[in-house]
């Protein structure tokens, strides 16, 4: 399909990108386009006469009958979750998250590593170029790295018993030291505390305050299953129960809060524009208020959503709000694979038939949500999330050249409906080349694989 050289690390000169079609997501698709890119960044976007024109002489590698565009910005994953792949598939949330507590503790340190690193992998061999992650055990770091993606990598924190919150705090704040050095480059580091019925009120507002005190992003788990939205408003439920027995957490407080997940930590002094408020499934109209009026981002994850049992979250209502929102695929724990293609179409077909109208969410809405509405979400769009000169050249190519592609009338449309991350052919993250000709250039595929496999032979014994 292309006649390129060997991938390598940023040079000197500058290499053009040339595809049938460009779409820089800023502004309308380019037909026969081209990218020019220097180093890390992007330094022309147009039409392919043009930019190869201003640059005669560059690199030029011509990838034909593809469509060319900004990597995926994935707002929720667990690379370190990528081992439970499968393993726990038809249960209603709260089930579901019983099994994956006994199953999670049975993993230790090196079975962390090769979990995520299998999850990285999986991330390279797809269309994200940014995972929004969140990390319990440590292991994202090194493997996101190793893999060349970029990310945030939040840190989950838990905590329900205050009698313990100084002591669970200065944990924290010694793991974020530890962290917030191990961070750079490409990686950035955020808190995430966990869920409303992991941790206490007076812990998510210490939690915040911490983190806003050095300056780091927040994420939480979100009104993601009724179960959770039965807990706050009335303490009884599967995790008031079956969830504190089998974590001995006799200390958590059983007093209804009488509210909405979303009204409860509102009450509690957490949301702000830093946020990222993962699901939002059981956001009703006062909610969906809150969270807008607040500027609170989120992460729209339909297939976990979907499979959990959980519902279908108001995603029409959030955009309708004017809430920043990106596609989150959850891990493969939930989700089994983490390909953006499929929370769009998954997305569309959701919403289309719970309203009943095929003008619900477009195909090019759903791509720039996947790029430049996840970039917004994270408050990372000054660098990523389009195509335009002086952004950071994190660029996929989808491989176009089959029959179920043909013809193509619109390119969003060709994406959306039709592609998987099996398609995506090339991927530049700081304009590095990490995939190319469908092989990733920065982990050893196979290795990694024969690792997973060994932690499921344990996992099944
Ligand atoms: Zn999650």
């Amino acid at each position: 399909m292309t006649e390129q050289g060997e991938a390598a690390a940023p040079t000197g000169g500058i290499t053009i990108l040339r595809s049938d079609w460009v779409l820089p997501i800023a502004s309308e698709p380019v037909q026969d386009g081209a990218v020019a890119v220097e180093g890390e960044l992007i330094k022309a976007v147009g039409p392919a006469a043009e930019v190869m024109g201003a640059f005669a002489g560059a690199k030029v590698l011509d990838f034909h009958d593809s469509i060319l565009l900004p990597g995926f910005i994935n707002c929720h994953s667990h690379v370190e979750y990528s081992v439970f792949r499968g393993l726990i598939d038809d249960k209603n949330f709260g089930a579901w998250i019983l099994d994956f507590i006994d199953y999670r503790s049975l993993l230790g340190e090196a079975d962390h590593v090769a979990s995520a690193r299998l999850g990285a992998s999986e991330c390279v061999a797809s269309g994200i170029t940014t995972l929004a992650d969140g990390m319990y055990f440590g292991a994202s770091i090194d493997a996101i790295r190793d893999a060349g993606l970029r990310a945030r990598i939040y840190q989950e924190a838990f905590g329900l018993d205050d009698h313990r919150l100084e002591e669970d705090m200065a944990a924290l704040a010694a793991r974020l030291d530890e962290l917030e050095g191990m961070a750079g480059g490409l990686i950035e580091i955020g808190v995430f505390p966990h869920a409303p019925y992991t941790v206490s009120a007076n812990h998510y507002r210490a939690i915040a305050e911490l983190a806003r005190e050095r300056g780091l992003k927040i994420a939480t788990h979100l009104a993601e299953s009724r179960a959770e939205s039965t807990y706050i408003k009335s303490g009884t439920g599967v995790l008031a129960h079956d969830l504190r027995e089998k974590v001995g957490w006799d200390y958590i407080s059983r007093e209804p809060f009488g509210v909405s997940p979303v009204k409860y930590l509102q009450q509690w002094s957490v949301y702000g524009p830093d946020v990222l408020a993962v699901h939002c499934v059981n956001a009703g109209p006062r909610d969906i208020d809150i969270l807008a009026k607040s500027d609170v981002a989120i992460a729209h994850c339909p297939k976990s959503n979907a499979k959990l049992g959980c519902g279908v979250a108001p995603l029409p209502a959030f955009l309708e709000a004017g809430i920043r929102v990106g596609f989150g695929t959850d891990s493969p724990a939930s989700s089994n694979i983490m390909d953006i293609f499929g929370e769009m179409r998954t997305a569309i077909f959701l919403h289309r038939a719970m309203r009943q109208d095929a003008t619900v969410l477009g195909a090019a809405e759903c791509v720039q949500m996947a790029t430049l509405g996840g970039a917004r979400a994270l408050g990372m769009e000054d660098a990523v999330g389009t195509l335009e000169p002086g952004k950071q050249a994190d660029i996929i190519v989808v491989d176009m050249e089959f029959s179920h592609f043909t013809p193509i009338y619109d390119p969003y449309s060709s994406l959306v409906y039709g592609a998987s991350q099996e398609d995506v052919f090339f991927k530049m993250v700081a304009g590095r080349t990490i995939y190319d000709k469908k092989v990733i250039l920065t982990i050893d595929e196979e290795e990694t694989r024969a690792r997973a496999r060994e932690v499921k032979d344990r996992l099944r014994a």
